[in-house]
């Protein structure tokens, strides 16, 4: 409705879609299946597919409170296909929340009572 002209990227995988915007850490995510967790500007209400970045982004924009260079440069924001964005978020938020639970549990477990069940009985 702007005149924003609907900018388009070629994916490797998906071939020419709507170009959205991710951290590089939310991008390297869906090259190595590892992942980094996915967030977006509450602000950005309408917009389907905001900009996204990750769990250690996060943290530095609350550190900072705001975008600034420093940011900019540790993201690293970059394009990426809607199809790949849709698997990034896909692929984030939900193995982040499984994983955060086991790691949780075992942490708990192993710190708590290490004379448990480790599969070792003698
Ligand atoms: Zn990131
Ligand atoms: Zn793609």
């Amino acid at each position: 409705m702007n005149n924003t002209t609907p900018a388009t990227v070629n994916c490797r995988v998906h071939g020419r879609q709507s170009t959205n915007y991710a951290c590089q850490h939310v991008v390297q995510s869906l090259n190595n299946g590892i992942p980094q967790g996915f967030w977006w500007s509450a602000s950005s209400g309408n917009d389907a597919r905001p900009v996204a970045w990750c769990n250690a982004c996060e943290a530095e924009v609350n550190e900072f409170g705001e975008w600034n260079e420093t940011y900019q440069a540790t993201a690293n924001i970059m394009p990426l296909c809607e199809k790949c964005y849709e698997l990034a978020k896909a692929m984030n938020i939900k193995k982040k929340q499984k994983k955060w639970w086991h790691v949780w549990k075992s942490l708990s477990t192993s710190s708590g009572r290490s004379t448990g069940r480790d599969g070792r009985s003698s």
